[in-house]
């Protein structure tokens, strides 16, 4: 049997199902694991087995490890989402004052990664094998062992000018924060939280520290030069465009009433503005993206620059707090990259990537094959980890999750579809060829 936490071993498995992403499925297959990687694959028998030990697990599908690529994992310890019932204004309100709540408690910051933990763990049980993580804390994630791959997001917010006390010291934290991730060995993005609730400037000072963080290496390994992807929250919510233009409304109230509205009037920046600044970094990810399709400017921008960004997509959050869904089909006509995220425990009920998926493709927005990709190889790119998951590949650290459906399938289409059932059981997720979720004979 092998548990989490047990070092590398070499090992053949057997499933009736092996979808690689990287090519066709194939039906009666086997997976080789050697030292962490994937050394083959194919259609049963292999051509030799070496003296390495064979797990037939029959009836099961193998597919690569699944990204999820925007988290909040403060909020795994919720029980259930705030209430989105009066639109996001209102959800903000709950939050703030849960997140203000739990600060006055001198336990905050053993509760903060309390939660952080539990929401590793939890992803890893749903397969997952990648994770983007907004990080508002200082978390030592690099501790955290039998984890899946993490791209921290430091995030940085704020309505005070940068220049003022306040502003600079806000910034100051988040670049140290940022600083010790990556020192740390972690893998490192930035965040500026979202165009209502971030000056423009701060903007700024987030491209320069990516660009800094980015050349940091780039005169010492050119081909692994080190990736610093921004992420921002962007059309999350209708009201959104008519305050950044009037800064007045349900915003305006909102940011008085927690007494963060400041005394000069802040320097925001429409959705547009914001999606150019994004394609300024290395890899920009627009998250949620609900309205960019009322935007044609930003809509068009984000076209323009589709090369270098993508959309990740929150089904399940959309349709709670917007009642609808994420424009999917829009962003495929455009020929943009679109990936999934849960978002956090505070707006979704789990943190299952495939029951976002499944979202998806019960409303008929996408088929399971290319909800798949989306929860693989688009978000393996989104996160910068294309080049180690998102794909099983000879050579490729094996990233994998072994998945036990309630019914055989029959065909390739019927083994894809049932990753997507709420009835198919994971049985373990492996990263680098470690078990980091689940047992199995
Ligand atoms: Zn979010």
């Amino acid at each position: 049997m092998l548990h989490s936490g047990q070092q590398h071993r070499s090992f053949i498995v057997r499933s009736q199902w092996l979808l690689p992403v990287s090519c066709r499925p194939l039906e009666n297959a086997w997976l080789r694991v050697e030292r962490g990687l994937v050394t083959g694959f194919g259609t049963w028998p292999p051509h030799s087995q070496n003296t390495l030990q064979v797990i037939d697990l029959g009836n099961t599908v193998i597919t690569a490890g699944f990204v999820n690529a925007h988290t909040h994992l403060e909020f795994s310890s919720c029980q259930k989402p705030f209430s989105t019932a009066g639109g996001l204004h209102k959800w903000i309100r709950d939050v703030v004052s849960w997140k203000r709540e739990q600060s006055t408690s001198c336990t905050d910051s053993n509760q903060n990664n309390a939660a952080i933990v539990a929401g590793i763990h939890e992803s890893a049980a749903c397969g997952v094998v990648a994770l983007g993580e907004i990080a508002t804390t200082n978390t030592s994630y690099h501790k955290i062992l039998n984890r899946p791959r993490i791209r921290v997001f430091r995030e940085f917010l704020g309505l005070h000018s940068p220049t003022s006390q306040d502003g600079l010291a806000r910034e100051a934290t988040c670049l140290r924060d940022a600083q010790r991730l990556s020192r740390s060995g972690m893998a490192v993005g930035l965040s500026p939280h979202a165009p209502y609730s971030t000056q423009w400037n701060i903007g700024q000072t987030v491209v320069i520290a990516s660009k800094t963080n980015s050349r940091g290496r780039r005169w010492q390994r050119k081909k692994n030069r080190r990736l610093t992807p921004v992420a921002m929250h962007l059309a999350e919510s209708q009201l959104e465009a008519e305050f950044l233009k009037t800064q007045t409304g349900h915003f305006r109230t909102l940011f008085e009433d927690l007494g963060v509205w400041p005394d000069q009037t802040p320097n925001l920046a429409s959705t547009a503005d914001w999606i150019s600044f994004l394609a300024k970094s290395d890899r920009g990810l627009i998250i949620h993206g609900t309205f960019l399709h009322d935007d044609h400017i930003a809509l068009s921008r984000l076209t323009l620059h589709r090369q270098k960004l993508i959309a990740v997509v929150c089904p399940r959050t959309t349709l709670a707090l917007s009642g609808k869904l994420p424009p999917v089909s829009e962003f495929k006509k455009a020929g943009i990259r679109v990936c999934l995220g849960t978002d956090g425990r505070g707006s979704n009920p789990d943190l299952s990537i495939r029951a976002e998926a499944a979202c998806l493709i019960d409303s008929g927005l996408a088929t399971p094959q290319e909800a798949l990709s989306m929860i693989s190889v688009n978000g393996a790119w989104a996160l910068g980890f294309e080049n180690r998951t998102g794909c099983i590949a000879t050579g490729r650290p094996a990233d994998f999750v072994i998945l036990r459906p309630s019914v055989s399938p029959n065909t390739a289409d019927e083994a894809t579809a049932t990753i997507f059932d709420c009835t198919t059981k994971v049985v373990a997720t492996f990263r680098g060829g470690r078990p980091i979720a689940g047992d199995f004979l």
